[in-house]
């Protein structure tokens, strides 16, 4: 069996194949001040719950923490694994597209699913999912209830500011002028779908587009990058877990990988 560990800044990922890749069982939690604790006892979790019997196990890290992974086979970075996950997943996709807590990453594939070119952002939290987190806060509500707040048909207002600190402000501005809740919202996810599209568009690839990484559970983020990209946006099966699963599929190809 195989495990894949995706120590990434906001959340640990950790999911277990089999030797034919298929998921047995997966968990995620807040990866927290020490990363290699929170990876040992999601690990710890993993293995009493699907692999009970198992004769061997070989681990890939990856994600931010990922050289900080005790008992680690190999460690491999989060641009590989995307690639092996969403090869796996849906082959055939040329671009991914993960946005992560606290970067985000757009991925030109070739016809044969490997890693051609990636641009990144890690500088700037307001190309985030932390741009998310600081607004749902500000709103009083679950990230995972802030895609939800809104349909289709509503209006995004335009955010000028370019920082998520001055975007904060300026969404309270934008509800004291009398803009609905809906439309406030509506405007945030479409600034934070530019910012990401702006970092696709420097990478030439025909769509569609995996969309892929925590922000993805958020269902109007694709919406909005499929209008901010005017391209097909899939959202990856489990899009949480694309990393950690592309780690464990190259676990089980251990000579092809980085080594740790
Ligand atoms: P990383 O790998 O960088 O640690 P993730 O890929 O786990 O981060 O993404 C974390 C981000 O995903 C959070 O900042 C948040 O915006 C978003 N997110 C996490 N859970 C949910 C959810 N249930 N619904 C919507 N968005 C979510």
């Amino acid at each position: 069996m195989f495990l894949g560990i995706d120590s990434g800044s906001t959340t640990t990922k950790v999911v277990l194949t089999r030797g034919d890749g298929e998921v047995v069982a997966r968990r995620v939690a807040a990866t927290g001040d020490d990363c290699a604790a929170t990876a040992e006892s999601l690990r710890v979790e993993m293995l009493g719950a699907g692999a009970a019997g198992a004769t061997a196990i070989r681990t890939a890290a990856t994600g931010y923490g990922r050289r900080r992974i005790r008992g680690a086979d190999l460690a491999v970075t989060e641009i590989t694994c995307h690639a092996a996950g969403v090869q796996r997943l849906m082959p055939g996709v040329r671009c991914i597209l993960d946005v992560g807590g606290q970067d985000s990453k757009a991925i030109r594939l070739d016809a044969a699913g490997r890693v051609e070119d990636f641009t990144m952002n890690d500088k700037c939290a307001a190309g985030t999912g932390r741009f998310l987190e600081v607004i749902a806060a500000r709103f009083g509500l679950d990230v995972s209830a802030l895609g939800v707040t809104f349909d289709e048909s509503v209006r995004p207002v335009e955010i000028a500011a370019t920082c998520a600190i001055f975007a904060e402000t300026e969404v309270i501005s934008l509800l004291s002028e009398g803009h609905s809740r809906e439309s406030v919202l509506a405007g945030v996810h479409l600034a934070l779908a530019r910012r990401v599209a702006a970092l696709a568009e420097q990478l030439r690839f025909d769509g569609p587009v995996a969309f892929s990484g925590g922000v993805a559970l958020n269902r109007a983020m694709a919406v909005m990058l499929e209008r901010a990209l005017s391209l097909p946006v899939r959202v990856c099966p489990d899009p949480q877990f694309t990393a950690a699963l592309g780690a464990a599929l190259l676990a089980a190809q251990i000579k092809t990988a980085e080594p740790a």
